[in-house]
């Protein structure tokens, strides 16, 4: 996993916590936060999506990784922005986008401290029990997979992705996310969490928790806002029995909202500060999922970034900006039996 550098608000906060919250910030799984803080992560799937920046576009399907310019652009300007708050933004990116001849953009952020975890090389459903079922790019050219099993394609996708990041920007990933959500995350499926425990993760972000689905064009009223607030309850850290850990994703992201919702930004914006704000109350965990490829369109000024970073700042007492690998070490142990 690699270590975000430290930067002043957390160094102030580290030496206020003490010799055992400098050893404990330095294993790279605790805050340096004080305990009952909020921990504020923002997280950004680098991947093209389906319907942007077009809405008939579909051919991102087959080459999700094929990263273009306002991805990239959105990208570094949302890590700018976060790293002027005293914080990083935690990436996650497809092996395949470094086949692209130029990743200096991205070199820049990981040495400025943002991590980048690993997604997939091919954006893989993990969780697909059939060829059919892992993804479109398969189908339309099926002897990419020829002769191996669902579960050899997903642990190449996987290991692929890591020796990408390893040879190109020259860390091991910050964790792992997978493509697509589940609301139980990785409960019902041990064999996947053995798949990623020995490709050396500690933590993943696979849970997207429940939560009323946006209807198209339909302005989110009190009582769905109230629904999504709860729904963060779900999306707080915990450990699987086998010892994995899980750092949900916290509804709404930007494509469940803007795709699926066809919400307008100030919807989105409403919507997302409640829960934030909710969450800071309780002192608990929020991770805004984002995507550059959807956000750089619809929210090209960062509007709802900026909000979050204000809000933030606003709460500096009780809530502190962090990678997910800080998630990851509040997670609530196994429940026995
Ligand atoms: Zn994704």
């Amino acid at each position: 996993m690699s270590h975000p550098q430290p930067h002043r608000r957390a160094l102030l906060a580290t030496l206020a916590a003490g010799a055992s919250g400098f050893a404990a910030w330095q294993s790279g799984l605790e805050s340096p936060a004080k305990s009952g803080m909020a921990r504020i992560a923002i997280s950004l799937d680098l991947e093209m999506s389906r319907n942007f920046p077009r809405w008939e576009d579909t051919h991102w399907d087959y080459e999700k990784g094929n990263l273009d310019e306002t991805s990239k652009r959105c990208t570094t300007a949302v890590c700018d922005m976060v790293r002027s708050a005293g914080g990083v933004a935690h990436l996650f990116v497809l092996g395949r986008m470094f086949e692209q001849a130029d990743v200096d953009w991205l070199l820049r952020l990981v040495r400025q401290g943002h991590p980048v975890g690993n997604h997939t090389y091919d954006h893989v459903n993990i969780t697909g029990r059939r060829l059919e079922e892992l993804q479109y790019r398969f189908n339309r050219a099926p002897w990419l997979v020829e002769g191996k099993t669902p579960e050899q394609v997903i642990r190449d996708n996987i290991r692929l992705t890591t020796a990408a990041i390893e040879t190109r920007l020259g860390v091991k990933p910050a964790g792992f996310r997978t493509p697509g959500g589940f609301p139980g995350g990785l409960a019902d499926r041990p064999d996947v969490r053995g798949w990623l425990k020995e490709a050396g993760f500690t933590w993943v972000s696979a849970r997207y928790p429940t939560h009323p689905a946006a209807a198209a064009g339909i302005e989110p009223d009190a009582r769905f806002i109230a629904a999504l607030v709860a729904a963060q309850e779900q999306a707080q850290p915990f450990t699987y029995p086998d010892g994995l850990v899980e750092v949900p994703m916290s509804p709404i992201s930007d494509i469940g909202a803007f795709r699926t919702g066809r919400w307008k930004l100030p919807w989105f914006i409403r919507a997302t500060r409640a829960c934030l704000e909710a969450v800071i109350d309780k002192g608990q965990c929020f991770d805004f999922l984002g995507h550059p490829s959807c956000l750089g369109v619809i929210d090209p000024g960062l509007e709802t970034i900026r909000m979050i970073l204000e809000v933030v700042e606003k709460n500096r007492h009780r809530a502190t900006l962090v990678g997910l690998d800080a998630l990851a070490g509040q997670a609530k142990p196994a429940r026995k039996g």
